[in-house]
């Protein structure tokens, strides 16, 4: 069994009762009673919320974390020792002390785990960093008879994660279970994959801003968005690495789509710094871990070019147009660990653009299209047209980079004051014009659409932008930003696990966040 762990703050015999019941409520398979909130030694209030959790037949482990440790107990040994014993009586399951408390000399697990049928866990903690010994630590908790060894440590950045990661796979190698947790927003992957990898517990709140440490995401999060019932040692492991993630909705709509398809998978918010060194590390780092079953990635901003440096550095397959366009978006990672690289955003658009207007490809061959903007975005656009055979103008504020842009692809250019006289049938705005907060930006100038225009903005933020509402105010075809997010996401499930991918699902995800 692996537990699905609440931590319950105990202040008071009410407020941890309560709180014991909204846990199991939400699905808890396990109360962490962090007793040392009471502060100081109360046997009754410990026996009431130890008998609570026991009632509604949650495992319970029980904690009194020193103040030396990070946890708020200040009474002393005597006490603390009192205060497990009392735990343990009332029919906890687990009890956690610290591997350095030996050395305080009043705790003794063995004596403890005599007074009831529980295990201890020896747990070792650092706020701060990541300490270099973490194996080490680990050992010495085995050999001490620890029946389940944890640590927990502050991850600075996302390879911090690879040491907890580590410990879980050398521990179940073992055949033990171990905790090894990553602190922190670097460090969420510990805690969401702690059950593929076999560990004791994760930890996730009661609610936003009720954990216990940085880094818990709720339980509602953990069951509902990170697929928690339905992951196992086998599941395939996907995830959005970007510069911030926090964001991004990525998460929910593949793991929607996972659910909606019956696929074994689970996608991950992966916060790697800007740096093309972080990039690489956490790259090389996973795929040096096949067991970790990373298969799919979605790239981005600021990595879309670190992961076209990264396929072609490691000799990966390269889709051709990512390659013209100068960034990926999409990898993939067989079980060889050999990685390759695709752009799904051009896909994305395309699919947007045919859809929303009701064409097929052959279609776009000689249609005048207008592009505005420059960035990457254009770019993908200005690939995925060109391919097509549209007829593409490029039309940017800063016309060096217009003009870049249409010798690369082969098309024409001009300066934004060239959108006075706009005749093209397909208009695109890739630019940021538009999106909130500054809502009032509009890319075309008033009076220059059509009703037989198609006009299409990639702004998804929001989805009815000005210049969407122009256009459909003179009868002109609309396609809004959020078909090409959802699309290019539709592009990457379908390339992440061979399944058609639920279009549906995936827009009303969208949808019911706005
Ligand atoms: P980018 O590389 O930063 O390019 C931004 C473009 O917008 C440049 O051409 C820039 O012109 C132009 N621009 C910015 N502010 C402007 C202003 N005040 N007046 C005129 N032009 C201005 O950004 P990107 O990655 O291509 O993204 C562009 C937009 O696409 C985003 O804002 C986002 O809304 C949208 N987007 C949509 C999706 C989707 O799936 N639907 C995905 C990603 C992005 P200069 O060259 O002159 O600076």
């Amino acid at each position: 069994m692996i537990y699905l762990t609440v931590p319950i703050l105990v202040e008071s015999s009410e407020q941890a009762v309560a709180d014991i019941s909204r846990a199991a409520e939400l699905g808890a398979e396990m109360v962490e009673l962090r007793i040392d909130y009471l502060c100081r030694y109360d046997g009754d209030v410990v026996r009431a919320v130890v008998g609570a959790a026991k009632k509604l037949g949650l495992a319970v482990l029980a904690t009194c974390r020193a103040n030396w440790e990070g946890g708020k107990f200040g009474q002393g040994e005597k006490s603390r020792a009192m205060m497990f014993k009392a735990a343990v009586r009332a029919g906890a399951d687990y009890i956690d002390i610290e591997l350095a408390c030996r050395a305080e000399g009043e705790i003794k697990a063995a004596e403890l785990a005599a007074e009831g049928d529980v295990r201890v866990i020896l747990s070792s903690h650092d706020f701060e960093k990541r300490p270099a010994d973490l194996a080490q630590r680990v050992a010495v908790m085995v050999e001490r008879g620890a029946d389940v060894a944890k640590v927990a440590y502050k991850a600075e950045r996302i390879c911090d994660c690879f040491d907890a990661i580590d410990i879980y796979r050398s521990e179940s190698q073992a055949g033990r279970q171990a905790i090894a947790l990553a602190m922190g927003e670097a460090g969420v992957m510990t805690r969401q994959l702690a059950k593929k990898l076999g560990g004791k517990l994760t930890f996730a709140a009661l609610g936003e801003g009720l954990g216990s440490a940085a880094g818990q995401v709720t339980i509602e999060q953990m069951r509902s968005l990170y697929r928690w019932d339905a992951m196992g040692a086998d599941t395939q492991v996907f995830g959005v690495i970007g510069d911030p993630v926090g964001h991004s909705l990525s998460p929910a709509l593949h793991n929607a789509a996972f659910d909606a398809t019956g696929y074994n998978g689970i996608y991950l918010p992966l916060l790697v710094e800007g740096t093309w060194e972080e990039f690489r590390n956490f790259m090389d780092g996973t795929r040096q871990r096949p067991w970790l079953g990373l298969r799919g990635l979605s790239v981005t901003i600021p990595h879309k070019e670190n992961a076209l440096r990264y396929v072609r550095e490691n000799g990966g397959q390269l889709e051709p147009l990512a390659e013209k366009i100068g960034s990926v978006n999409t990898l993939l990672i067989d079980e060889a660990g050999k990685v390759s690289g695709f752009n799904t955003d051009y896909a994305g658009a395309l699919g947007a653009v045919l859809d929303g207007a009701g064409l097929v490809k052959s279609d776009l061959k000689g249609m005048s299209a207008a592009i505005i903007g420059a960035g990457g975005v254009a770019r993908a656009l200005a690939a995925g047209l060109c391919d097509a055979g549209a007829e593409v103008t490029i039309y940017n504020r800063t016309v060096e980079r217009a003009e870049k842009l249409a010798e690369d692809f082969g098309c024409k250019w001009a300066g934004v004051e060239g959108l006075a006289n706009l005749e093209a049938k397909l208009i695109v705005n890739c630019t940021s014009l538009g999106m909130h907060p500054a809502v009032e930006g509009c890319a075309v100038p008033e009076g220059v659409l059509t009703k037989d225009m198609i006009v299409f903005d990639t702004v998804y933020n929001p989805v009815e932008t000005r210049l969407l509402k122009l256009a459909r105010s003179v009868g002109a075809t609309v396609v809004d930003g959020v078909s090409m997010f959802v699309r290019q996401g539709a592009a990457q499930f379908e390339m992440f696990t061979g399944r058609p991918a639920p279009l549906e699902v995936m827009r009303e995800i969208f949808d019911s966040r706005q």
